[in-house]
């Protein structure tokens, strides 16, 4: 396991014991009370360096990047909702469930949503994204969403491009920011990004912990009601040894070598690619992120292969984790132009920094093995003409 890693868990692990940071509520004035504030306001201005943001206190902490992305959409639709304005939400159709789901929900109570398509290579064209702002209307409050990076291809977005056309034409910016850190090299937030959304748990930290950025003057309503913690922003108590444990992950990002994770992830798959006849990688050609590989087998149904890998000891996904244990189709692949079979026949391999070329290698094997089994068995899934 990676050092950061390990350290976030021992962190996580220390911190759930019975010492003051762990017995005291960050809201109480006591002694203990106030450790344990201290340790949270450490933590945020650890987590806020690195992510490049200059004012800790934009940082709100949450449940997950999920529940993030719902308090963006959310409260932005509610505050403006409540000044009698329109809104509209842009955003693309390869996002995460996150925020298609919440689009659809706020859809239902009168928001207008605009999914902008990807090309075939999963890349996103700007072009659309200003002639759908371009038609804002002097009522009407536009609230930009976008991926930096996709979870099932890496394919990554220019989303920093994105922010600033966002901001030229009086729309509001919130960045899915889950991918970026940690594997797109250089991620910083820029000053067009009004709120961003981030999981400890994709950077080596804990489940059950993120974050939102807001940036000050945002309109924004809190999605929770009952206590004042997060400035109001979040009420609950939060979580502080899931915030500690976020933040040594997060200091540990400076150590992380991504220029070692990209040469492996791409020998893996030259290496894919020259041993197994039919093999696609999508999203390629396109800029990706330095761990993600999604793979495509001509003729073999990506649980079957993923089930074969499991019984190996590997552990990858078909289709976005989301939808992993169903049979539906990743709605990702189904917007870059694939078919119901084909995109029922992708793989995702994703990289940790643990990883080494001995581990892949023995991977390349079984995956050789695996795709040559299944498709002795018949074809059952066909790759795009
Ligand atoms: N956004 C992206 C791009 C993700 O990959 C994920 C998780 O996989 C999420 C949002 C949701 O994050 P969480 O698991 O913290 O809810």
């Amino acid at each position: 396991m990676e050092q950061g890693a390990q350290r976030a868990l021992l962190l996580h692990s220390s911190s759930l014991s019975d010492s003051p940071q762990n017995f005291g509520n960050p809201s109480s004035i006591h002694w203990a009370g106030r450790k344990a504030k201290s340790a949270i306001d450490q933590a945020r201005d650890t987590i806020a360096a690195a992510l490049g943001v200059e004012d800790p206190d934009s940082l709100c902490f949450t449940g997950s990047a999920t529940e993030a992305i719902n308090a963006a959409l959310k409260g932005f639709f509610f505050h403006e909702h409540r000044e009698g304005r329109q809104v509209r939400l842009v955003t693309s159709a390869v996002e995460h469930e996150a925020t298609l789901e919440t689009a659809r929900f706020l859809e239902s109570l009168g928001a207008r949503v605009e999914l902008l398509p990807v090309n075939q290579r999963g890349e996103l064209d700007l072009g659309r994204l200003e002639s759908a702002l371009e038609k804002k209307q002097s009522k009407e409050s536009v609230l930009v969403s976008l991926l930096a990076a996709n979870n099932e291809t890496g394919v990554i977005f220019p989303w920093e491009k994105a922010a600033k056309i966002a901001k030229s034409n009086g729309a509001y910016f919130h960045l899915d920011g889950v991918q970026a850190l940690g594997k797109l090299p250089g991620f910083r937030i820029t000053n067009h990004v009004d709120l961003a959304s981030f999981s400890a748990h994709k950077i080596g930290g804990p489940k059950g912990v993120g974050v939102l950025v807001i940036r000050k003057g945002t309109p924004l309503v809190s999605h929770l009601h009952g206590g004042a913690q997060e400035r109001k922003r979040r009420a609950g108590t939060v979580n502080g040894p899931g915030i500690a444990a976020f933040a040594a992950a997060a200091a540990a990002l400076a150590q992380r070598d991504l220029a070692a994770i990209d040469q492996l992830r791409a020998g893996l798959e030259a290496k894919v690619s020259e041993l197994i006849s039919g093999t696609a990688v999508q999203g390629a050609g396109a800029a990706r992120l330095v761990n993600t590989s999604n793979f495509l087998f001509e003729g073999v149904r990506g649980e079957a292969l993923l089930m074969a890998l499991d019984l190996e000891g590997f552990a990858v996904s078909a289709g976005s984790a989301c939808n992993s244990g169903s049979i539906l189709p990743s709605h990702v692949l189904l917007a870059m132009g694939l078919d119901k079979a084909a995109a029922q026949s992708a793989i995702r391999v994703s990289l940790g920094p643990h990883n080494t070329q001995e581990e892949l290698s023995l991977f390349t094997a079984a995956l050789e093995k695996a795709v040559a089994r299944i498709r002795a068995q018949g074809p059952r899934a066909s790759l795009r003409s």
